[in-house]
């Protein structure tokens, strides 16, 4: 089969490579993978900058995918062959990646594909669905009628966090700069152009001087900062972007809890898969029921055009998320 391997930290060339196809071990599932969606992980790992998460070299990168069932190992249950699937499975440390016409996965980490989204819509979801919910629901445990700050409420974890909020009941208020504020609008979010407001006037003007009951940072640094002022005493804080050097003063003086998100652990160290596959049911679910819809940018890159697609990424121009085709 063909993937794209990386071979090199100091070039970061993709090359697309003949390698042996995999099989579907005990607990995998082997996925004809018909989309990949790309995520900044990708990047950084591509450019040999995320020490935590690098494999070893050569690797095939990749890391969320949507595709077809086409092998199913011993003990799994929950998949047969021709089930449509999707997830975060691979492209890290330990797990071969979903740049590749196929992928032998955990299967703990997949769950059906929502049947009203295109495979390019599915790939683009698992790894924002997650970082979202496990900040939202699992950290911060969410409420209907709060108000909720979302920082980068464009991005891929922005747009997805507004709408499992929404569809949690919560009013939600999200920066994005004014090019991207109808994407937030559409969401059902009040946009809020991070360029011209102050913190300090997004708390007086959406959070009656009192500060927002859960506040969502996706863009670290001074975000972080800003989140850490914008809640509302004994309010939470979740940052999945929390990789900087802070003053935690301000979050301190209101009892703020502080969560920090880092999807990939379960990954890394084998814990908690499973409960990976259980968010990406509950997202099936939202998709299905119209509550959840991903941004995908226009772009369409072959399994060839990869590097491409990671420029595109890198370049920050992106509108929504970019996602790789690799078969049919
Ligand atoms: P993305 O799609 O590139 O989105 C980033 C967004 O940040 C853009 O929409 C941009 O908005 C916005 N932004 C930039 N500067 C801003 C500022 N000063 N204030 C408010 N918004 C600002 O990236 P992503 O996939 O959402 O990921 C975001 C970050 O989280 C990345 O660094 C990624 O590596 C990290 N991440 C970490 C985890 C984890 O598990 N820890 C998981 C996922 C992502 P405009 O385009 O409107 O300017």
């Amino acid at each position: 089969m063909h993937a794209q391997v990386l071979k090199d930290y100091t070039d970061g060339t993709l090359h697309l490579t003949s390698v042996v196809k995999p099989t579907a071990g005990p607990g995998q599932v082997l996925v004809r993978v018909v989309a990949s969606g790309l995520n900044p992980i990708d990047t950084k790992i591509r450019a040999g900058v995320a020490p935590y998460a690098m494999p070893v070299l050569p690797a095939i990168l990749g890391t969320d995918l949507a595709g077809v069932v086409e092998l199913v190992g011993e003990g799994v249950s929950r998949f047969k062959i021709g089930d449509e699937v999707y997830g975060l499975t691979g492209g890290v440390r330990g797990l071969p990646g979903t740049l590749a016409e196929y992928s032998a996965v955990d299967a703990d980490l997949l769950a059906l594909k929502p049947e009203n989204l295109s495979m390019r819509e599915a790939a683009a979801l698992p790894l924002v669905f997650l970082t979202a919910w496990e900040g939202l629901v699992d950290r911060a445990n969410v409420q209907r009628g709060q108000r909720v700050f979302v920082q980068g409420g464009a991005g891929g974890v922005g747009h997805v966090a507004v709408q499992i909020a929404i569809a949690h009941g919560a009013h939600v208020f999200a920066t994005a700069s004014a090019q991207k504020a109808d994407i937030v609008k559409a969401y059902g979010a009040t946009p809020i152009d991070y360029r011209s407001t102050t913190i300090e006037q997004i708390v007086s003007e959406y959070a009656d001087g009192v500060g927002f009951d859960l506040a969502y940072d996706t863009v670290g640094g001074s975000s972080l900062d800003d989140a850490l002022v914008s809640v509302k005493p004994y309010g939470h804080v979740v940052s999945c972007a929390a990789f900087g050097v802070h003053n935690l003063a301000a979050g301190s003086l209101r009892c703020v809890t502080l969560s920090g998100v880092f999807v990939l652990l379960p990954m890394l160290n084998g814990n908690g898969r499973a409960h990976h596959g259980e968010i990406l049911e509950f997202a099936t679910r939202l998709a299905e029921e119209g509550k959840l819809k991903p941004l995908v940018d226009e772009h369409v890159y072959s399994l060839e055009e990869a590097q491409n697609a990671h420029s595109l990424v890198e370049s920050g121009q992106a509108v929504g998320k970019v996602v790789v085709n690799v078969g049919s």
